[in-house]
């Protein structure tokens, strides 16, 4: 029997109840990865749990708010007693927030979405960035959009919050490029057949949009230890891994 590609890889991965994560959570375990699943709601990760074990694979539950920032430390704590390492995380759960002329927008849900969207993924990389240099190729992936480099009149929020999530990460991936095995990357999935995306434009048909599944093996694929880009975005909608582009 060959071995899976990830056997015996530990893989963390946020927003996993629904929509992207879980996708990318089931391909991941199905490629023999053990997967730490953490979201909100506790009947979501048990049917992710279940979809697992039914794809004879193996995952860790954790129901947690990742605007909990203490308790991220505290994951990082538990991670470290029973594996010693971490190999892969994928920083996917996201919040939209209010789609909204910017000065219709109260400031507590403007803060709500940077407090999901890029205070959490900057706990996580300061929990879980020594565990990741434990691994013999520790992959970080954090889920971007189009809208944190193109301008949408209405999405400003969102889109603020996913810019500061892009920079944030590829400052990270030039900090450790030459003293690390880790390899950080962004990735924009483009419209995708979940909840956010119905909440965030519900005259659209469904249907017309690619399913959650289908962006997940190319995730597998960068959390893989034959994964060497870092600190670029890979774009599904054209299946290509960019640079950004600097002002002239
Ligand atoms: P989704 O279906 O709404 O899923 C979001 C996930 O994030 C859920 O599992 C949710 O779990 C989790 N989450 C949200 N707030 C959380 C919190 N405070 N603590 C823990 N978990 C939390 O959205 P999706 O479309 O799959 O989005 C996944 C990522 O792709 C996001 O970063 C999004 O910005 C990005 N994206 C999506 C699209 C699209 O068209 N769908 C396009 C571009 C980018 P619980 O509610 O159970 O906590």
């Amino acid at each position: 029997m060959t071995a899976k590609p990830l056997e015996n890889r530990i893989a963390l991965v946020t927003g996993a109840s629904r929509g992207i994560g879980k996708e990318v959570a089931k391909a991941l375990a199905a490629a023999g990865a053990h997967v730490i699943a953490l979201a909100r709601t506790q009947g979501g990760l048990e049917e992710l749990d279940d979809e697992i074990k039914a794809l004879g694979g193996s995952a860790t539950l954790v129901p947690l708010d990742l605007t909990d920032f203490d308790a991220l430390d505290r994951l990082g704590y538990s991670i470290n007693e029973r594996w010693g390492r971490l190999d892969i995380l994928v920083g996917n759960a996201g919040v939209l927030g209010p789609i909204s002329p910017l000065n219709h927008i109260d400031q507590k849900p403007f803060e709500r979405v940077f407090a999901v969207n890029v205070t959490a993924n900057f706990r996580l990389i300061r929990s879980l960035d020594p565990l990741l240099r434990q691994s013999d190729a520790g992959r970080a992936i954090f889920i971007t959009s189009s809208a944190g480099s193109n301008t949408y009149a209405y999405w400003g929020c969102y889109g603020a919050s996913k810019a500061a999530l892009d920079v944030m990460v590829r400052d990270w991936a030039e900090e450790i490029r030459n003293i690390t095995k880790v390899k950080a990357m962004l990735v924009n999935p483009g419209r995708t057949r979940t909840k956010m995306r119905a909440e965030a434009a519900p005259g659209e048909d469904p249907a017309t949009l690619p399913s959650p599944a289908e962006i997940a093996p190319f995730i597998v694929e960068m959390a893989g230890p034959n994964w060497q880009e870092t600190g670029r975005l890979f774009d599904f909608p054209t299946r290509k891994v960019l640079d950004f582009q600097r002002p002239a």
